[in-house]
């Protein structure tokens, strides 16, 4: 992966976090904090209520969620947002649900929340193409709510179809939607960021950062999600 240097800077500066990097690329003060390993738990088992949904391939998969009404989001939606990117990614990145613009484009994070998570991906070295991008739910809630937990775990077993076929190396999950239904914690982002954690038993390492929409909204937590970054990368290069 070539870390221009930079280039990196400038991504930063497009993230809007003021690059007091070292040249080594160490961060200057404040690294993302120890990352206590967690021993792998049992999160996230929805994949057992899916049944044939964890044999389809890539392309009955797709069909299948672009057709689905295994929950209430499909009254409200244009279309599903099944997700996004390189089918034999290392890295996935997993949000919460589609908005407007995914919505009517049929692509995640494709709005300003979207060019916020390209630029935070590609100040780690990864371009929007690499990665595996996914959501919680594929269908977008009305008025951008939350979704229910009963709509979560209805779309999960799709998601754990995307991760056995993907296999990543590593999971990014931005956001506490994405954090706590992978995790099935109910801490707050700011616990849980930081640590690793592993997908469903699997040796799969999942890293937890804050959502580019609320950076977005709170550009001062855009550090900490920098540190998260680079915690993230350096679990991925211990791999
Ligand atoms: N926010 C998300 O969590 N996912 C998207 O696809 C877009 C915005
Ligand atoms: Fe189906 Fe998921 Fe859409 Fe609900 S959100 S209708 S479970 S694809």
């Amino acid at each position: 992966m070539a870390d221009n240097e930079d280039q990196r800077l400038a991504y930063l500066e497009a993230m809007d976090i003021q690059p007091w990097v070292r040249r080594d690329g160490a961060v200057a003060a404040g690294s993302a904090g120890a990352g206590s390993a967690q021993a792998p738990g049992a999160p996230y088992t929805a994949a057992a209520a899916g049944g044939d949904i964890a044999h389809l391939d890539w392309e009955t998969l797709r069909a299948t969620v672009l057709a689905c009404t295994r929950c209430e989001l499909s009254k409200h939606r244009t279309q599903a947002v099944f997700g996004v990117g390189d089918r034999e990614a290392q890295w996935l990145i997993i949000g919460e649900a589609p908005g407007a613009d995914e919505d009517r484009l049929g692509e995640p994070f494709v709005g300003p929340a979207g060019k916020l998570l390209n630029n935070m991906l590609l100040a780690i070295g990864l371009k929007r193409e690499e990665v595996y991008i996914a959501n919680i739910v594929k269908c977008r809630p009305p008025n951008n709510r939350e979704p229910a937990p009963e709509e979560a775990l209805a779309c999960a077993p799709y998601l754990a179809r995307q991760i056995a076929l993907i296999k990543p190396k590593i999971i990014l999950a931005v956001g506490r939607i994405a954090a706590q239904t992978l995790l099935k914690s109910d801490r707050p982002v700011g616990t849980l960021r930081g640590k690793r954690f592993y997908y469903d038993g699997s040796g799969i390492p999942i890293v937890v950062t804050y959502h580019p929409a609320y950076l977005l909204r709170s550009p001062q937590e855009k550090r900490k999600a920098w540190q998260d970054l680079r915690f993230a990368k350096e679990t991925f290069s211990s791999l």
